[in-house]
């Protein structure tokens, strides 16, 4: 059954195995990948670490100096999570650091195991101007990706439905956008085994 096959995907081991601050110096390729990206403090780390049922995992990557790495996970030999580098910072926020859009477009677009990019997005914000030129990036580099919406507990349901049409509408304006979306609150707990549910689907 794929709902236990998920269970037990999540449940098991998830090391990891690789930090790549610079494109050639990036793991062989292997098993497909799944990449999470979205602004800093969106809750990337807090999302992968309840999607895999550990406290610290993606903290491993978070030591001072290691932030601006792409870091590879792997999970149980039948997928990798890439942790891919927030982006941003502070006032910058319309535009994209030079240095990290050549980062990770070089990444996305030489990746023929990347299976598919999960672009995530604050529930309370909503999508942003960052975050529009990141589907746009990723548009250019024809990697498919999904928007998953994270904090969830702090919208109400009826606001989630708002946010969830309303990116629906965006994302049919963008070739490489999938239409399949998630909302999820890593604090709750709502929407991840949703979730862990699309990503092994992709591993199997
Ligand atoms: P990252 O910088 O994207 O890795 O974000 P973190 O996972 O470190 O989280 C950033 C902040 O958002 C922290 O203060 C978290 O406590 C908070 N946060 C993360 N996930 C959730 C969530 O599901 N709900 C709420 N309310 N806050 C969250």
């Amino acid at each position: 059954m794929r709902d236990e096959f998920a269970r037990k995907l999540f449940a098991g081991p998830c090391d990891f195995f690789w930090g790549s601050s610079r494109i050639d110096n990036l793991p062989p390729q292997s098993r497909r990948e799944v990449a999470f990206v979205g602004r800093s403090n969106v809750g990337k780390s807090s999302l992968i670490n309840a999607l895999t049922g550990r406290k610290t995992l993606a903290r491993v990557s978070q030591t001072p100096g290691r932030t601006r790495e792409i870091n590879f996970f792997n999970l149980g030999g039948k997928l990798i999570l890439v942790d891919l580098p927030g982006y941003g910072y502070a006032k910058a926020s319309k535009t994209l650091a030079a240095e990290w859009q050549t980062l990770i477009f070089s990444y996305l677009s030489g990746r023929a195991t990347l299976a598919r990019a999960l672009l995530l997005v604050d529930a309370r914000r909503g999508l942003m101007d960052s975050d529009l030129a990141v589907m746009e990036l990723f548009d250019k580099a024809a990697v498919s990706y999904e928007l998953v919406f994270t904090k969830s507990d702090e919208l109400a349901p009826a606001r989630q439905d708002a946010l969830l049409a309303e990116a629906a509408a965006e994302a049919r304006t963008h070739t490489a956008a999938l239409a399949e979306m998630a909302m999820t609150s890593s604090r709750t707990g709502s929407g991840i085994a949703a979730l862990q549910g699309q990503l092994a689907a992709i591993a199997l």
